[in-house]
């Protein structure tokens, strides 16, 4: 088989990064631009075209030989129908069409996929999901996406809405959560919650060094604060991450016996507390999944980072073309 170029993009509220990708999943070249999300569809769109130009140019490859392209966009995509129905950070993207006018400006056919479901598949084709038959995936950030491969392809349900194991609910009189339901995954492990952890304790008249890291005001407190202080010996940081591990231990023991797959993935900012988090969370499955289920299942972070989103939309190309992976 010749060599296969592919691009894959991965579109953010900020930024949109491209990258030339080969059928191993090496990154030949890439290229990010401001996003421009507030300044409508055209204009974003512009600066993908922008990006993939910049990235071709970049590997020294000639727009040619990109034999495909794969987006990964946040919010609801129709692939089918190369529409984004819906994204929480671009002004008025409501029903449009994406994929037919990058197709046209780079001449190459274009595939897309909700930005979560896009970095599971990443981790599937080159990182810590490789070789699974059923691999879940949750990221872990501002919400939690979460994307499931079986076989190899990623399984996005009837209407290219699923999975949403972010909003599947582990506690009915929990938080509320950014979906309106209350007790939700995500109500309890995102971004915000994990912080407010221990901001409570802290309030509670605890001492805790994220007070320094923070610059005396723990509203700047980041869950890489929460990791980094916890390695450090911090306690309020510790229990921060047992809770929440807790929590997540919870969700994954519940989708270890729907799914009965052979690898878990957790990625995002928090993952790289180690297994100050994941202590926990095995912890909390080993109690709660199914003897037969558990046997056969890795828990295990991301491997690729950020790269996990231009990885995957170049995995998704690949596919568009027969390549297996
Ligand atoms: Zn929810």
């Amino acid at each position: 088989m010749s060599t296969q170029y592919v691009v894959g993009v991965d579109l953010g509220g900020t930024n949109v990064r491209a990258a030339v990708v080969d059928s191993s999943g090496k990154i030949l070249g890439e290229a990010r631009t401001d996003s421009k999300a507030m300044e409508g569809a055209d204009v974003t769109l512009g600066q993908i075209i922008k990006a993939i130009r910049a990235a071709v140019a970049d590997a020294r490859v000639s727009e040619g030989e990109i034999a495909a392209c794969g987006m990964g966009i946040p919010g609801t995509v129709k692939n089918a129908e190369g529409l984004v129905l819906w994204s929480p950070n671009f002004k008025d993207w409501n029903g449009i069409q994406v994929r037919d006018p990058i197709a046209k400006a780079i001449g190459a056919p274009v595939s897309m996929g909700n930005d979560a479901n896009v970095a599971a598949l990443g981790e599937y084709a080159f990182g810590a999901g490789k070789g699974a038959r059923c691999m879940i995936m949750l990221t872990l950030g501002t919400g939690i996406g979460s994307g499931l491969i079986i076989e190899g392809k990623s399984w996005n349900g009837v209407s290219e809405v699923a999975p949403e194991m972010g909003h599947h609910i582990i506690l009915a009189d929990g938080p509320r959560c950014s979906c309106g339901r209350y007790g939700c995954v995500e109500s309890l492990c995102r971004r915000d919650a994990i912080v407010d952890r221990a901001a409570r304790k802290a309030h509670q008249g605890r001492y805790t060094s994220l007070i320094e890291k923070s610059g005396h005001d723990l509203r700047y407190v980041t869950p890489a604060m929460i990791a980094e202080a916890a390695r450090e010996g911090d306690q309020v940081s510790i229990e921060t991450l047992e809770e929440t591990g807790y929590y997540l231990g919870i969700a994954v023991a519940n989708i270890i016996n729907i799914f009965n797959p052979d690898k878990v993935i957790i990625g995002g900012g928090i993952a790289q507390a180690g297994d100050l988090l994941f202590d926990p969370i095995r912890r909390t499955v080993e109690v709660n999944a199914l003897y037969e289920a558990l046997q056969v299942c890795e828990i295990l972070p991301a491997a690729l980072g950020d790269d996990a989103g231009v990885l995957g939309a170049a995995a998704l190309a690949l596919q568009s073309l027969g390549v297996s992976l």
